[in-house]
Parts: C-alpha cells; structure tokens; sequence
C-alpha cells in the first residue's frame, strides 16, 4: 500500500504573457479522493498539464512535489515513473499504437542496459479491468483513440490507470462524455484503487453525480486561478445547487 502526498504550494504558471494559475496550494495524500471543481476557464486542465509537464507551459513560482521529489524539475516521462498519471481532458489519438501495445511499454521497468522483461499477465489483465468498466475488449488491439467516441476514450484512460497503478492520478473531467453507467463503473474503479494500492486522486469535475460515487475526502472550488474555497462533500452539493457566482 503506498503511502505519501502529492504537494502543490504556491504555483503561479501559465502561457506566455499570461498568468492563469495564480498561488495555488493544495496537498494529496495516498489513499484520499479530491474534487477540483471550478468554472470554464479558472484554470483546472492548465493544472492538469502544468503536473504532467506539458511543453507550452511556464512556472512562475511555486513547487510541486510527490514525497518531496521536485516533479517541476522532471521530464514528463520520469513524473510518470516517479507515479503521476493524468487521464487527460481530451485523451488524444495515436495512429498505430494499442492501447495493448502503450502499455506493454509503460510497464517495461526502467531500462538500465536494455528493456526488461515484459510482465506476463498483462493481457489477461487489460481484458479484466476492460470489462470492469464495460469497454469492449477489441478496442484494447485498435489504434489508440483513433474513432473512438468520448466514452470510450475516456474508459482507455481508466485501463491505462489500473494497469500502470500510479500513486497519484490527476482526472481531468473524467465523466465528461460518460453515460451514467459507464459513470458509475468508472467512479467505482478508481474509488476501488484508493483502497486496493492506495492510489491518491485529484478528480477535475463540474458535476455532483461523478462523486457520487467517487467518494471526496476534500472539495476544492477554483476560480481564476486560485483555490478560494475548500471543504468537505458538502460543497459539492453547495456548487451544484448554487453555481460558482458566489466564488467568482
Ligand atoms: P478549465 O480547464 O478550468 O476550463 P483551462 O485551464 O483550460 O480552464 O484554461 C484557463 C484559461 O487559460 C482559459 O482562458 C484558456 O483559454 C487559457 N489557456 C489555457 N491553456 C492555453 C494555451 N495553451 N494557450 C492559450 N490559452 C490557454
Ligand atoms: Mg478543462
């Protein structure tokens, strides 16, 4: 079971001549579920991709650690291997590569002298945590993304989690494109995983019913850039009574 925190303090970043994340602070322990929620625009996915170290990005101040290694000062592939995923907002295709195939690749443990073995049970797992979550198997084989719908795109996302069992995952609106089956399935997945290996969850949502199920330990309200409210699940409910008018 792992144990440990995912630390953002102070991180102002953004594009070229533009701030958008503006001080931003908050902590993820092993095993805790937090909601980012927020309006259009506040900033969430530029979190997301600020995380993952997507190039286009600046920092401007701020830290952000998993148990005290510097991620910021990473490439995005050493973040991935320190235990960071991002299921991304609009999962993006990748002609002539499985999802099968990706993963059989992630999962190859860091090359020191050439590739190590490739782990045994990968294809029997893949087809186990598809069904979980209701996406046909067949699509494990299909080019990545590629004419997949919203739904199933977002399902990939979801395998690639369990299969590579990071320790902290970042989920950018997860449920955007879910019908409120597959919602469920998913949410149950990864509130499975906080309990199964400990996993530590940032859940980027708009809506009440994804933590329904995927059940929040903290609720974050983003608005502009900054973190201007925290709280329980209640809040949840509260923005999804209410909106955000009373954050802006
Ligand atoms: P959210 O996910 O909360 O809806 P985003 O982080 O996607 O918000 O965007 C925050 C603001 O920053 C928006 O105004 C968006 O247009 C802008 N923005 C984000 N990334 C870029 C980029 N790479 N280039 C230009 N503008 C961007
Ligand atoms: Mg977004």
């Amino acid at each position: 079971m792992s144990t440990g925190e995912l630390c953002i303090e102070g991180l102002r970043a953004g594009i070229p001549g533009r701030e958008i994340l503006k001080g931003l602070s908050l902590t993820v322990r092993s095993g805790e579920v937090h909601a980012l929620m927020g309006p259009n625009g506040s900033g969430k996915s530029t979190l997301a991709h600020v995380l993952m170290g997507r190039p286009g990005y600046q920092i401007h101040e701020g830290a952000v650690t998993l148990d005290g290694v510097d991620l910021l000062a990473l490439p995005t592939w050493q973040r991935a291997r320190a235990g960071l995923f991002l299921a991304m907002q609009q999962p993006i295709e990748v002609p002539g590569v499985s999802l099968a195939a990706s993963l059989d690749e992630a999962r190859r443990p860091v090359p020191e002298g050439g590739a190590g073995p490739v782990p045994p049970d990968l294809d029997a797992e893949l087809r186990a945590e598809a069904a979980r979550i209701g996406l046909e198997t067949r699509l494990l084989e299909r080019p990545l993304n590629v004419d997949l719908s919203g739904g199933e795109r977002k399902r990939n996302e979801i395998v690639q989690l369990a299969a590579l069992r990071p320790r902290f995952a970042v989920l950018d609106e997860i449920d955007s494109g879910l019908d409120v089956d597959a919602l469920a399935a998913v949410g149950l997945r990864v509130q499975a995983a906080t309990t199964e290996w400990g996993l530590g969850v940032l859940a980027i949502t708009h809506f009440r019913r994804l933590l329904d199920v995927l059940r929040p330990d903290v609720v974050h309200v983003l608005s502009d850039g900054r973190v201007v409210a925290t709280g329980g699940p209640e809040l949840a409910e509260l923005v999804d009574r209410s909106g955000y008018a009373a954050y802006a």
